[in-house]
């Protein structure tokens, strides 16, 4: 049975159990007059997600809008396949990332190169959407929901360039989708997310500076849930990316590539040590994003270093 619940006036986290973790991704139901999704996880996640709509009283033809925060598969992948339940709804993503929404084969190649044939089962194919059904976004576009309730577009790139973030007007709630990182284990584990290929330290940290100007009340994470701890939580994955950062230029310089590797791979471990309290996401966390997040940020420094980024 799938889990809701309440995190703010009128908005819903479902649990959308993604790859079969608990606490792991959220999906949210803004439910005002109109009414929209902030995310829908992959394809293996659309019954999980219809449930919880309807548990929370809503018929999926109601659904206004689904907003892809990013159009990375656990977060996009289960859009198109949504649609067909949701007759009324448009999707809103950034320009960026429209066109892989339309047709999904290089979303779904790229998809498969890095997270491998495994994770391509766990996620589910990608089911194309129609262009007409979609609202390419750049950010500060606002939509009425309601009396008193309105979202604004933030474009926040750095963790990909087509991040969006959405900001809430009736709790003066931000959606963040991965720009702020993973809060996972009740908030005691806290990362950056820095995945290949397209990772970008200083575009990541002029979107947290972006994040904190907001003055938010709320952070609601995509994985996993909300919190109140808005200067804190953006702070902490601030000074994270910096000293990652640190940790790869000296070793990088000092003892090469392999060194540099190894040294963040053992830093990441450590910091993912509370999250031992749920064995499924620990090793989801220990096998998958720690590789993802090494391979990352690896990439970006050596790309900056070659002079390719700037
Ligand atoms: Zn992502």
């Amino acid at each position: 049975m799938v889990d809701i619940k309440e995190v703010a006036e009128n908005i819903i986290l479902i649990d959308d159990a993604l790859y079969s973790i608990p606490e792991w991704g959220s999906v949210y139901l803004i439910n005002e007059e109109k009414k929209a999704l902030v995310d829908t996880g992959p394809t293996t996640s659309v019954n999980a997600v219809l449930d919880g709509i309807k548990k929370a009283g809503v018929g999926p033809a109601e659904i206004d809008y689904v907003i892809a925060t990013h159009i990375h598969l656990d977060h996009a992948g289960g859009a198109g396949e949504l649609l067909k339940y949701l007759p009324q709804a448009q999707v809103i993503v950034h320009h960026k990332g429209a066109r892989h929404l339309i047709n999904p084969e290089k979303l779904m190649k790229s998809f498969a190169s890095t997270m491998g044939e495994r994770m391509v089962q766990k996620t589910g194919p990608v089911t194309p959407i129609d262009e007409e059904r979609i609202i390419p976004v750049s950010g500060d576009e606002v939509f009425k929901l309601g009396e008193r309730q309105s979202l604004r577009v933030l474009h926040t790139p750095g963790h990909a360039p087509h991040q969006i973030c959405i900001l809430e007007s009736r709790n003066n709630g931000v959606f963040s989708g991965d720009a702020i990182g993973i809060s996972v284990a009740g908030g005691k584990v806290l990362v950056p997310a820095t995945p290949p290929p397209a990772f970008d330290l200083e575009l990541s940290l002029a979107s947290l500076e972006k994040l904190t100007e907001l003055n938010a009340d709320l952070i609601y994470f995509a994985h996993f849930g909300a919190t109140d701890r808005v200067r804190e939580s953006i702070d902490i994955a601030t000074n994270k990316l910096k000293t990652w950062n640190t940790i790869i230029s000296r070793t990088f310089n000092e003892e090469g590539f392999e060194a540099a590797f190894k040294k963040i791979r053992a830093q990441l471990y450590s910091e993912l040590e509370p999250a031992r309290e749920s064995e499924s996401l620990y090793q989801y966390l220990a096998s998958g994003i720690v590789a993802m997040n090494v391979t990352g940020f690896l990439k970006y420094f050596q790309e900056k270093k070659h002079g390719l980024r700037w």
